[in-house]
């Protein structure tokens, strides 16, 4: 029996019939090069199979052509924090109510598909936020990216819990830490996160040690996998780079010191780890704004000036463990990790990898088939391929050329969700 994925059993439903999407400058999400004059056969929202723009019409299909435009996998981003940003009411002003969030959840998730991204993965945000909005896409409420929720992250009892609120789950002892892994499945967890050290965006928690002891890593690793989900295991310190690798954890979100560590990297590239080096959550602590480099920002830094200085030496760690990881052979996947989501989160997170030393089709990579593959969806998405969901994006302009053409909405011509066309000047002048 395949795995059943919450995050599909969620989706809307297809588009119906056949679409022909020819005349295409084909990037289908690997190492591939450009195909040039391509065309794409969708059926009932999957991709039945890839052929030439040459070719006739098929039978009953509807034709578009692209006219030489970029066709892509839609894109997905796997470190987000799945909440809305919320206004501050003023002094005085009437205080939010407890569901106003959720609408502004709903706009950026709006602005997130309309940006060509069709598939996140949350690992952290309040409460059941994420899994009530995909039931209200699921049910035709409005269109977003498809959403993989980690539930609440399972974190050691630490000041963490007193910081974030009701994103954590605080788990003590190998058998709570299996029971609060069971509790995110029956939540409607797609897969378990976990905080193996502090986060350095609180200054109660430090990098070292590791908050969970080996025993307790150790059970919620073989429940997550005995039960068929993967592992996302929040990594700053080494202590805990070395703990989530040991173990077998399937993707590294952040890992910012692993440049210091050559033979953890190579053990990664060995065991097929995925790094997601989340390099824009440095810019947001730093106060970068939303520059790719980080010369030309304007400083206005939020956060505590010892926070605010961690994240500079951070953002300078990151982006060679992130050049470090690529020379040692491991995956790395797109992440953006900024405060809430927003549409341009993640043009902007490929725009600052390639800035930082990435190709753009290394970029591009870990935005399609690279974050598919780490997410355990590379039979569904992540590739222009037969027999995959047919998300795509048709980009005017070339973007293995200039990946910083994703960051500007009129360049997305169309989106494709489930083949029906969801956002871009080809689908509101319903030219299909
Ligand atoms: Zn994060």
């Amino acid at each position: 029996m395949p795995h059943r994925h919450p995050s599909l059993l969620a989706a809307p439903p297809p588009a119906p019939g056949r679409l022909w999407l020819t005349g295409a400058r084909l990037f289908d999400g690997t190492a591939a090069p450009v195909r040039e004059g391509a065309a794409v056969l969708v059926t009932d929202g999957v991709i039945e199979r890839v052929g030439d723009a040459g070719e006739p019409v098929p039978a009953q299909a509807r034709a578009l052509d692209l006219g030489g435009r970029m066709l892509i996998p839609g894109l997905i981003n796997i470190h987000v924090h799945v909440q809305g940003h919320e206004p501050r009411p003023g002094d005085g002003a009437e205080p939010l109510l407890a569901g106003t969030s959720a609408h502004f959840l709903q706009a950026a998730l709006r602005d997130t598909l309309r940006m060509g991204v069709t598939t996140v993965r949350n690992v952290g945000s309040q409460d059941h936020q994420p899994q009530e909005a995909r039931q209200a896409m699921r049910y035709g409420a409005f269109r977003g990216p498809r959403i993989l929720t980690c539930g609440l992250i399972i974190s050691a009892t630490a000041p963490g819990g007193r910081f974030y609120g009701a994103m954590y789950r605080e788990a003590d002892g190998p058998d709570e830490v299996r029971k609060a892994v069971r509790e995110q499945l029956r939540a409607g967890a797609d897969f378990i996160k976990v905080m193996t050290t502090g986060a350095r965006s609180n200054e109660l928690e430090d990098p070292e040690p590791t908050q969970l002891t080996d025993a307790e890593l150790i059970a919620l690793v073989e429940e997550a996998h005995r039960m068929g989900c993967k592992v996302a295991a929040h990594v700053e310190g080494l202590d805990g780079a070395a703990a989530a690798i040991e173990h077998e954890m399937d993707t590294i979100e952040h890992g910012m010191y692993l440049c210091q560590r050559p033979d953890l990297l190579e053990r990664m590239a060995a065991q097929g780890q995925v790094l997601v080096p989340t390099l824009s959550g440095y810019y947001w602590m730093a106060g970068l704004g939303d520059v790719v480099d980080p010369s030309h920002a304007t400083v206005d830094a939020q956060m505590l000036p010892s926070i605010v200085e961690l994240a500079r030496y951070n953002l300078e760690q990151g982006t060679r463990s992130m050049r470090a990881a690529r020379d040692a052979g491991v995956k790395i996947a797109l992440g953006s990790d900024r405060e809430g989501i927003s549409g341009e989160d993640t043009a902007l997170e490929l725009a600052r990898m390639v800035h930082h030393g990435l190709s753009p089709p290394e970029a591009l990579q870990s935005a399609t088939s690279i974050a598919a593959e780490a997410i355990g969806l590379e039979d569904q998405i992540g590739t222009v391929h037969a027999g995959k969901l047919a998300d795509l994006v048709v980009v005017d302009g070339d973007v293995l050329e200039q990946p910083e053409l994703l960051l500007d909405e009129s360049r997305i011509w169309l989106v494709l969700q489930l083949g029906e066309a969801v956002a871009g000047a080809a689908a509101s002048a319903q030219q299909i």
